[in-house]
């Protein structure tokens, strides 16, 4: 099995962390025993974590006892400093990349890195990219926008024509979401994640689809959403129905919007054999990759469980989706063994 979304948090200390935003950039806690903490931002605690998010030999053992031969790791999105002055960001998400790449040289063939990038400043973020991957990330993770600006923005489609252009495989993670983390509407039972987080991917694949910039991005570009693209399957009628009977959503994008769905990749992190069977439907079995969201406790805890027991894959559809389409998405060498 292929695991292609899973996240780590280095041992950032709060000195490193302070110098570049006092209140709002990340750092470990590990408390005493050294097995749990808490990701920190400032003096508030943010999550408490397990030692599995920074320390690769714990990690590397739940592979094994979890049957996953190769975990795509990430940022996690905290770390990502959208909101800081850009050259700051750059210079943060060097250091991160080398922490996670780090990270990965601890089990080289078992964990592959993807680079965070200075979002908010396409030139620095295009080059730290393209030095990323020449230092051996396998792809980038960004987030699904920054600030105001949406995927649809013109600096971020120019992003991701820069990771067309090389080759760059895009995971985008939702984060920051709508409605703010701690007030208001949102502030109880983790409704960010229940809620926001879906919307915000939403938000993501329909803002490349009705702004018409998936017209404008080559079709090479290999792109995933998290989390089975949010609330896009389910919604995606709507959206057609609203694109035939509205112009003001016609406007800008000239074909039916479903019919750009197999321009993206999803994970397979749903949880539900139901909407499963409907992801399936709407991307296409090769459109699919599993993807945990490991470590944390919103991630599938037995790694490829729902992917394994669904009924409706095909044998070769589901041995694409724990491994062959990740092979080929992030193209990968070797072909799959036979075991998964
Ligand atoms: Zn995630």
């Amino acid at each position: 099995m292929i695991d292609m979304h899973a996240h780590c948090l280095p041992k950032i200390a709060r000195g490193e962390a302070q110098v570049v935003d006092a209140e709002r950039a990340p750092w470990l806690q590990i408390e005493a025993g050294g097995r749990t903490g808490h990701i920190m931002l400032g003096e508030q605690r943010f999550r408490p974590v397990t030692d599995s998010l920074w320390d690769p030999a714990v990690r590397l053992a739940e592979l094994d006892a979890q049957g996953v031969q190769l975990q795509v790791v990430c940022a996690t999105p905290v770390m990502f400093g959208y909101a800081w002055p850009a050259e700051r960001t750059a210079d943060w998400a060097q250091r991160m990349n080398e922490h996670v790449l780090g990270y990965c040289a601890h089990a080289p063939t078992r964990l592959k890195a993807l680079a965070q990038v200075p979002l908010q400043s396409l030139d620095l973020a295009c080059r730290e990219a393209t030095r990323a991957m020449a230092a051996g990330c396998i792809g980038v993770q960004i987030g699904n926008h920054v600030g105001e600006r949406d995927l649809d923005d013109a600096q971020l489609v120019q992003f991701l024509m820069h990771c067309a252009d090389e080759s760059i495989p895009v995971l985008v993670h939702p984060w920051d979401m709508m409605g703010g983390p701690k007030e208001g509407r949102m502030k109880r039972w983790m409704l960010p994640w229940l809620v926001a987080m879906p919307a915000e991917t939403h938000l993501g694949m329909l803002s490349l689809i009705l702004s018409g910039a998936m017209e404008r991005i080559p079709a090479s570009l290999r792109i995933c959403f998290a989390h089975g693209g949010g609330s896009f399957a389910w919604l995606l009628g709507r959206v057609d129905n609203a694109w035939r009977h509205r112009d003001i959503v016609r406007q800008d994008c000239p074909q039916l919007p479903s019919s750009y769905a197999r321009r993206f990749f999803v994970d397979s992190a749903v949880f539900d054999p139901g909407a499963l069977r409907l992801l399936t439907d709407v991307m296409g079995a090769d459109r699919l990759m599993l993807g945990s969201d490991s470590p944390f406790p919103l991630g599938e805890q037995r790694i490829g469980s729902l992917v394994r027991d669904a009924a409706f894959l095909s044998d070769a559809e589901r041995a694409r989706v724990l491994g062959g389409n990740a092979r080929e998405f992030f193209g990968l060498a070797g072909r799959a063994p036979t075991s998964e």
